[in-house]
């Protein structure tokens, strides 16, 4: 039996292929890689369907960071050309995340930049989450604060959070080479006190800042062992203005060779593609969604995507359907793990019948973070983006620094930075 009808039968069991079997997909050729393609979705069709669920992320503090996550457009001493404000009022929070909703999203995902929130913030972000389900009980919210202190997670719990995103990033030999900050450790120690509060683990990496195929593998088998309910994957967006602007990795195909060993690694786990999606994968999209289950509605913390309606265009086009808010996400067997572990109970969150629930682990997929990555991040880079603010934006949204022009060779103009949504006055993209 070759690689692939190996990794095929193991996760049609929902059973983990080994460390070399992962390093193995990494290592395949162009020409074999429609069969991966394939292969993976074999797997991500038996226990998901061909649904997609839809993440919205608001930004709720955007840049400002203290701390030095090289991938990161809001870290200590960027000088990309983000929005930058603090808290955003509970009602606008709930102004942008209804967008999303209307949008098809199922799980909305608060974001603040920073090492970790205050007890005070946690207070805003209970506010927020109770002006949000107010307007519509079944969203399920994940949130992204960074490095949670104690009792921090079951304050969240309690106030209705479902979910907390956390991302490790990269491996544990390689994490001081990104961000000095925090460690490694920190960020395991964040998911594991998420869990075990009860909330959902939403916890996954960056691909594309320098890293080895061991690394990747390093990575994401530590978050299977976390017990992550959510995976997103970021292609690293090279944002102007940050350490890693260089560094332009990846081609659609390396993408499509990652999401499929995440895939591998995390059969019955939610994969998300997550920033960089379209500066990436681009034209490839499409086929990242027989491999995924799930992504990104419209635009990222600090980049924009691409229109919320071409992503609902794609994901008709391409013959899968968007997971209504009725329907779980996680196979029966993930959420039973997940009840057993204290998560929720029901509902769109955890439970059993959640959708990403609970599970044993670690997302906000995008979410920062304390560093980690907040989410989508991403790059943001600039562009073509004027330097100046737009007409509309709040006189506290301070634009950062002069833009500057793409290197050559380089695909800076593939990168925009976000001027709409949360934070601003002009609509979002959902
Ligand atoms: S990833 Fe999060 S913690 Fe790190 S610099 Fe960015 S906002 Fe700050």
């Amino acid at each position: 039996m070759d690689l692939l009808d190996t990794l095929t039968a193991k996760g049609l069991r929902g059973e983990v292929p080994t460390r070399e079997e992962a390093l193995a997909v990494l290592a395949t050729t162009d020409d074999e890689l429609l069969d991966v393609v394939a292969a993976a979705g074999k797997v991500r069709r038996r226990w998901f369907g061909r649904r997609v669920k839809l993440n919205y992320l608001v930004n709720l503090k955007s840049g400002l960071c203290p701390e030095d996550c090289s991938y990161c457009s809001q870290r200590l001493g960027s000088k990309a050309e983000i929005l930058k404000y603090t808290w955003l009022k509970p009602e606008q929070a709930a102004d942008a995340a209804r967008a999303g909703v209307a949008g098809g999203a199922k799980r909305v995902c608060l974001v603040a930049s920073g090492r970790g929130p205050t007890d005070r913030d946690i207070d805003r972000v209970t506010d927020t989450m109770a002006a949000i389900k107010d307007a519509d009980p079944e969203v399920e919210i994940c949130v992204c604060l960074g490095l949670l202190s104690d009792n921090q997670a079951e304050r969240l719990k309690a106030a209705g959070a479902d979910a907390y995103n956390h991302n490790l990033n990269t491996s544990e030999s390689t994490y001081g080479d990104i961000a000095t900050t925090h460690t490694y450790a920190d960020r395991v120690d964040t998911v594991q006190k998420a869990h075990g509060a009860g909330l959902s683990a939403c916890s996954g990496l960056i691909a594309g800042m320098g890293e080895s195929d061991e690394d990747l593998v390093d990575v994401v088998f530590a978050l299977r062992e976390l017990g992550s309910d959510s995976v997103p994957v970021n292609f690293l967006i090279p944002f102007e203005g940050t350490p890693l602007a260089q560094e332009w990795n990846l081609t659609p195909q390396r993408c499509l060779r990652i999401l499929a060993m995440v895939r591998f690694v995390n059969p019955d786990t939610e994969v998300r593609i997550a920033g960089g999606r379209e500066v990436h994968l681009r034209s490839m999209q499409p086929l990242g969604l027989h491999i995924a289950n799930s992504i990104f509605l419209g635009d990222y913390l600090t980049s924009e995507g691409q229109a919320g309606q071409t992503d609902l265009d794609m994901i008709k086009d391409a013959g899968f359907e968007v997971e209504g808010a009725g329907e779980a996400t996680l196979p029966r067997h993930r959420a039973d793990i997940a009840a057993a572990s204290g998560c929720g109970s029901t509902g769109s969150g955890c439970g059993s019948t959640a959708s990403s629930g609970c599970g044993t682990t670690a997302s906000a997929a995008s979410a920062c973070g304390s560093g980690g990555g907040c989410g989508p991040c991403g790059g943001h880079g600039h562009g073509d983006e004027p330097a100046a603010v737009p007409a509309g934006i709040p006189a506290e949204v301070v634009a950062n620094g002069t833009p500057t022009e793409p290197a050559d060779g380089l695909r800076s103009d593939l990168v925009k930075v976000r001027r709409r949504g949360a934070g601003t006055e002009l609509a979002p993209n959902a």
